[in-house]
């Protein structure tokens, strides 16, 4: 398999001369360069010679003995997450022309340790969708078969991973939306416990699910971003009051790992991702994990759960955008209802209209206890079956039921584009951490696997998530093309 370097690998090159933040920035503009054109993972990019210029300051912080702790690494920013250097667009229309007065709590972060921001990259409209598909700025194909998704909503932060048009990415999860792209791109995503990471300058879709997340080329890579990144952060007030450790020493000793595989939802996967999945888990057990199977009370309802909670919060959170100030779509001193529902109708597209509709009926008087309600109850049951079950062990599943599918396959049929994330949701209902890695290749296409834990136990996740690169070999995955 085609290499390209990782975050650790860098830095460790970096700090013995061997490479230097400059030549980093010359490889990653140059497959920017050659790949970008067909793939559209960013929807905006710093200018190169500025890009060049950081590097060139961080060489010589290098060799003065002054780097900091992500000196020199280039780093793709999902623009869903605000930044004051770069427009911030989330996908939308309606966002045309907004650059944010601030920069995210997680920007902030990154760039003080010398990381360098080196673009915004492509994800669906507000991060609602599972393919890429949806983004107004037309979708982002997958580095491994153009005529194929990267995952979404994160599309671009897979993407550009994956062809080597950044050393690391930024994304954000409500449902999945790091870890389906990491499957779909043979890269590595965490979504973090509910609270560890700042959502400040995160535009919001689902508050109560969602996390900004870590992605990178291996699980080290990934502990390494997220220790920067995470953190309590009074402008948070979900925030969580932690500082923990999250960067493992190295892989997970395999006897050590416990694994609960909930045996009927893997079951509905396609056949292949079913084969790859269980070849791995063959693999750990043969090298010493023990591994039971679990029913999860309440898991068949968890999709339709999450659709639930999250549309009811999506359309909460975009009736803030109508026009007039985020950033203003004209004059609206006349008719002000006729001017925001031209604006809405003309900024939004048909799966953010679809979720606001969707959201505003479970929420109407008279159906509120029906749909509403009734999710926040099985979210209930679904959270504590999960923390339950998490403190014994780590639950494996696939991370996608499916390959990746090719562009426009999965559009014409909704309720079969959000099946997609029967996995993942999971971990977005109850807050806990997740992490998905690369299982393997099936017809020349990445499968991931994906694993949850208890809260707080990404430094766990992580090595064990290091153990699984030892063992399939897939670590700065290139997709060379
Ligand atoms: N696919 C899911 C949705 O559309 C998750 C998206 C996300 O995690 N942002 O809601």
């Amino acid at each position: 398999m085609m290499r390209q370097p990782t975050v650790h690998e860098l830095l460790e090159a970096f700090r013995h001369g061997d490479t230097d933040p400059v030549e980093n920035a010359h490889r990653v503009i140059e497959n920017i360069a050659r790949r970008e054109g067909k793939i559209n993972a960013y929807i905006s990019l710093e200018d190169f010679d500025s890009v060049l210029e950081k590097a060139e300051d961080s060489r010589r912080r290098w060799m003065r003995g002054a780097a900091r702790k992500l000196e020199g690494i280039i780093i793709g920013v999902k623009d869903n997450i605000s930044t004051s250097f770069l427009p911030t667009t989330a996908g939308s229309r309606i966002l045309d022309g907004y650059v944010p007065p601030f920069d995210a709590t997680v920007v902030e972060r990154l760039q003080k340790e010398g990381a360098i921001i080196i673009g915004k990259t492509n994800l669906d409209e507000f991060a609602m969708g599972s393919t890429g598909e949806f983004s107004a700025f037309g979708p982002t194909r997958n580095p491994w078969d153009e005529e194929r998704v990267p995952g979404g909503s994160s599309s671009g932060s897979g993407a550009c991973l994956a062809y080597g048009g950044c050393n690391a990415a930024l994304g954000s999860d409500t449902g999945g939306s790091v870890r389906l792209p990491a499957a779909y791109t043979a890269t590595v995503g965490l979504k973090p416990t509910y609270g560890l990471v700042s959502r400040y300058g995160l535009i919001p879709y689902g508050n109560s699910l969602e996390q900004i997340s870590p992605m990178g080329l291996s699980s080290l890579d990934v502990a390494l971003i997220l220790q920067v990144m995470s953190g309590y952060d009074p402008l948070d007030a979900t925030s969580l009051n932690v500082n923990p450790d999250v960067v493992p020493e190295g892989p997970a000793d395999p006897e050590s790992i416990r694994l609960c595989i909930p045996g009927s939802l893997v079951g509905m996967s396609d056949e292949p991702v079913k084969k790859s999945f269980y070849s791995l888990i063959d693999r750990l057990t043969g090298e010493g994990a023990s591994v039971d199977t679990v029913e999860i009370e309440g898991v068949e309802k968890a999709l339709p759960t999450y659709y639930t909670i999250a549309v009811a919060e999506a359309a909460s959170n975009l009736a803030r955008f109508e026009g007039t100030l985020y950033p203003s779509r004209g004059d609206y001193s006349g008719d002000y209802w006729r001017f925001i529902s031209k604006s809405r109708g003309e900024g939004f597209g048909i799966e953010v209209k679809r979720r606001i509709l969707m959201g505003v009926y479970v929420l109407s008087e008279g159906y509120r206890d029906e749909y509403y309600l009734a999710a926040t109850k099985v979210r209930r049951i679904v959270r504590d079956e999960l923390a339950r079950i998490t403190k014994k062990c780590f639950i494996a599943t696939p991370a996608s039921p499916v390959l990746p599918p090719k562009l426009g396959e999965a559009l014409g049929d909704p309720l079969k584009l959000y099946a997609m994330d029967a996995y993942t949701v999971l971990a977005n209902l109850s807050g806990l951490p997740a992490l998905v890695v690369p299982s393997g290749f099936s017809s020349n296409l990445p499968t991931g696997v994906q694993f949850i834990g208890g809260k707080l136990t990404e430094r766990s996740l992580l090595s064990l998530g290091m153990l699984v690169e030892e063992l399939t070999g897939i670590r700065g995955a290139y997709a060379g093309g």
